[in-house]
């Protein structure tokens, strides 16, 4: 008989079921995607029953193909797309809208309109957010408005809105539970991160009810049993993280100071602050990073829209390349002081300029520039941004220790090397590279004392490779200040 954690991993584009065995290791992976709904220019909208069909397939397949007669899941933890917000009827369980997701704009008008009313700084201080349509609050406002008779039926209780991990749990309960975790509820702009608390200035300001806001738990916490999928049923719901958080988590970045960075489309940096919800005067997100009996621990957290996805368009958009790892042979014939930047400003820039309107451009082009230059300048461009959040956060009063990184990206081991030159820091690759599940698998067996202590933990986090930087100081000055100047000249 063995026994296992299994992770919900519910993303923006698939949902996976994930077996990891008692030591972390991954035993057996299940995904389907899903459908995404653009219904009007910056609308992103996924529909509720996608989400929670894909995440029941995915979990009967793996029961049904991966485990054994004897075998047993000890505790199950979710993991998901953060911030896309859905509202249900408590009684029938319908969605009364579509899931509307984290990238949907369709609210930026009305958040200009609160930073024109200078709400921004207070929102702030309360939620450690910017005031942007990213967040849930902007989204769950929107449904209230515009769907006919929503707002009439929030105001009798009779909905419930949710983020992902709490529309999942609250199915996978057979409709007990409405519940989330601190993580979640931290990027809904509702949640008052120092307090711990739904904040009535802030439903006041958005013009949401209270009666539609789930409980909020610990991220290791008794969430409820499933009683809706199956095989599973009866098996505890003991982890709930939000996915950049997740990630820390399975990266075991437990003290200040330790930083997990994320490679994929988009590139998310997330330092850990202890128990200080570092205030950020350089336009990075303060967040809960993970909260265990009732205690916080704080995170710093930057985004960049563009990182494997300059990759792409490098490959798609221009066919330099016919495959994302040709980059790296590339860019091994080339010298790193080839002169050319590339600045893929494609949707605006993130953190820490949070630019709306700046668009990519390419500079210091001569006569001799070739593939080579342009693609190594792709990847350079991810490691420059890096290195702006790293400043940032420097900055913000912690400078970020060890760097462990994640993602899709990350087998480049070229692009590792010079994020190590240029950062001025070590960059860890783990063994287990599916941080975002193990997270979540972690917290899960936490609570189920699987695990006793974070120390525990920490000792399971395996590194692949560990990249040294090699530069000089003054040799990486240089290279990061001619990104300074391309920037400025967007
Ligand atoms: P996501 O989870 O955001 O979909 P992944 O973590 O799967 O993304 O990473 C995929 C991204 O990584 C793609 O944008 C791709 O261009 C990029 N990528 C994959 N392999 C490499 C590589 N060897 N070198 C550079 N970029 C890569």
């Amino acid at each position: 008989m063995s026994q296992y954690l299994l992770s919900i991993d519910q993303g923006t584009t698939s949902s996976r079921a994930i077996l990891f065995d008692l030591r972390g290791n991954i035993h057996a992976v299940r995904q389907q995607e899903f459908p995404q709904h653009f219904p009007h220019s910056g609308w992103v909208e996924h529909d509720p029953e996608d989400i929670w069909s894909t995440v029941q397939d995915t979990c009967e397949a793996i029961m049904a193909e991966a485990l054994g007669a004897d075998d047993q899941v000890l505790a199950v933890g979710i993991t998901n797309q953060r911030e896309t917000t859905i509202l249900w009827d408590r009684q029938t369980g319908e969605p009364v809208y579509n899931a509307i997701v984290w990238q949907d704009r369709r609210t930026a008008e009305y958040c200009k309109t609160l930073k024109l009313a200078s709400h921004e700084p207070w929102v702030h201080s309360k939620t450690g957010l910017l005031i942007d349509p990213y967040f849930s609050a902007t989204k769950i406002r929107w449904i209230l408005e515009n769907v006919p008779g929503v707002r009439e039926r929030a105001e009798r209780g009779e909905l419930a809105f949710g983020t992902v991990d709490c529309f999942l749990l609250w199915r996978l309960t057979g409709g007990r539970e409405h519940r989330t975790d601190a993580t979640n509820a931290s990027r809904t702009l509702l949640f008052n991160i120092h307090t711990q608390q739904w904040d009535e200035e802030l439903l006041e300001l958005f013009n949401v009810p209270s009666s539609l806001l789930p409980e909020v738990m610990d991220s290791a916490d008794d969430f409820g049993d499933i009683s809706a999928a199956g095989r599973l049923n009866g098996t505890p719901v003991c982890g709930v993280a939000g996915d950049q958080q997740a990630a820390l988590f399975g990266q075991t970045c437990f003290e200040v100071g330790m930083t997990k960075s994320t490679y994929g489309t988009g590139c998310f940096l997330m330092l850990n602050t202890g128990d200080k919800a570092l205030r950020s005067e350089h336009r990075l997100l303060t967040t809960v990073a993970y909260r265990l009996q009732g205690k916080p621990t704080y995170a710093l957290e930057g985004s960049i829209f563009i990182a494997g996805a300059a990759i792409q368009w490098l490959r798609d958009g221009l066919h330099l390349i016919r495959n994302a790892c040709d980059s790296e042979p590339l860019a091994e014939g080339t010298p790193v002081d080839h002169g050319v930047y590339l600045v893929p400003a494609f949707t605006g820039l993130g953190a820490p300029y949070w630019d709306p309107d700046a668009r990519g451009a390419i500079f210091g082009l001569t006569r001799d520039t070739g593939i080579r230059e342009i693609v190594t300048a792709g990847l350079q461009s991810v490691c420059y941004q890096s290195k702006d959040l790293q400043k940032a956060m420097e900055k913000d009063g912690i400078r970020p220790t060890a760097l462990r990184v994640d993602g899709g990206m990350t087998t480049n081991n070229w692009l590792l090397q010079f994020l190590a030159d240029i950062l001025g820091a070590t960059v860890d690759r783990p063994s287990v590279v599916e941080t975002t599940a193990l997270g979540v698998a972690y917290l899960a067996g936490l609570q189920a004392g699987v695990y006793e202590s974070l120390d525990e933990l920490a000792e399971m986090w395996r590194c692949d490779r560990s990249f040294a930087p090699a530069m000089t100081k003054a040799h990486r000055d240089r290279l990061y200040d001619g990104w300074i100047q391309a920037v400025r000249k967007l």
